[in-house]
């Protein structure tokens, strides 16, 4: 009796496993409706790792009354798919867009999903110098999947952007615009933006960092003109690229643009007291930086970056 009971015990306990491990594998992508037809998935504030499945960034749609467009497509190809099948059950729409704001692997790597050889199939969207930047990041892509993520991609899985966007342009999802900004370098080289009209919802990608470190992979002086020019424009609220969208505008840009103030303030400083990039990194890298995450993966490696920024500026 005592060993039947016990089985049963066991069966039970393996059916409720294999049941939580299977609604965590299968588990529907969290969406919220942030505003009337604007839906986004807020990925974890982590490093793009294999232990969250590449999930660190935010993903949006946006449903027009013709088709939807997508914003940044997740960090894996599975996730691509997962937003594909959240998309389907939101709306019956095609999606006719898929908009990459930049190349960085956590934003582009599930267009794959999105492919298709179908009359209707999507366009892929992107800053004129995305393609470029997608190329020379390639190898990296491939190599950092296979490494850390034991997936091997086809090579068709890194997918480009075929309609460019040298300075703006409007997409049209019937009764409904979006506005696509290439901006000059800032998070990158070739960062877009995408403005919902209708709402007035912003998509900064990775020019706006909320609570996870920014992290700079383009030019510091930069990214402040473009945070000056960002600050003029009408907006409801605001997406950034990793952290909780927001509705104080243009208040939202401040913690950020705090941080790369004084990393270009205290990196001007060490070059004028002709401190090595060593020294340099050791001094400013070793600073608490209270309020932000990840500061033990990126705040060095920023520093790093505006040294080499700043050291022959004059
Ligand atoms: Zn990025």
């Amino acid at each position: 009796m005592r060993a039947r009971l016990a089985a049963a015990l066991l069966a039970l306990t393996a059916l409720l496993c294999g049941g939580a491990a299977a609604a965590v594998a299968e588990a529907p992508l969290s969406l919220a409706e942030v505003a009337p037809g604007v839906f986004v998935h807020q990925g974890r504030v982590e490093n793009w790792l294999p232990t969250n499945g590449g999930d660190v960034a935010n993903l949006g749609f946006v449903v027009g009354q013709r088709c939807v467009a997508v914003i940044d497509s997740g960090g894996t190809p599975a996730l691509g798919q997962a937003l594909r099948a959240a998309i389907a059950r939101t709306t019956p729409l095609p999606v006719c867009y898929v908009i990459n704001t930049h190349a960085h692997p956590d934003h582009v790597l599930g267009n794959a999903a999105f492919v298709s050889a179908a009359a209707d199939a999507p366009r892929f969207v992107g800053h004129a110098r995305l393609p470029a930047a997608l190329g020379a990041r390639e190898p990296y892509l491939r190599n950092a999947l296979r490494r850390d993520f034991n997936q091997v991609l086809a090579p068709q899985d890194i997918v480009y952007p075929t309609l460019l966007v040298e300075r703006r342009l409007s997409l049209d999802l019937g009764g409904r615009t979006l506005h696509l900004d290439a901006w000059p370098t800032a998070h990158t080289n070739h960062d877009l933006s995408v403005l919902d009209t209708h709402t007035r919802t912003l998509f900064l990608g990775d020019l706006l960092f909320v609570a996870h470190l920014p992290v700079l992979d383009g030019s510091l002086r930069g990214w402040l003109q473009v945070l000056a020019d960002l600050r003029q424009m009408d907006v409801a609220l605001v997406v950034p690229g990793h952290g909780a969208p927001s509705a104080r505008w243009p208040a939202a840009l401040d913690p950020q643009e705090q941080y790369l103030r004084q990393l270009l303030a205290d990196t001007r400083a060490a070059l004028r007291e002709r401190l090595s990039i060593q020294q340099a990194v050791a001094r400013i890298g070793s600073g608490a930086l209270p309020g932000w995450w990840l500061t033990e993966l990126f705040h060095r490696r920023n520093v790093t970056a505006a040294y080499a920024e700043l050291e022959w500026e004059e």
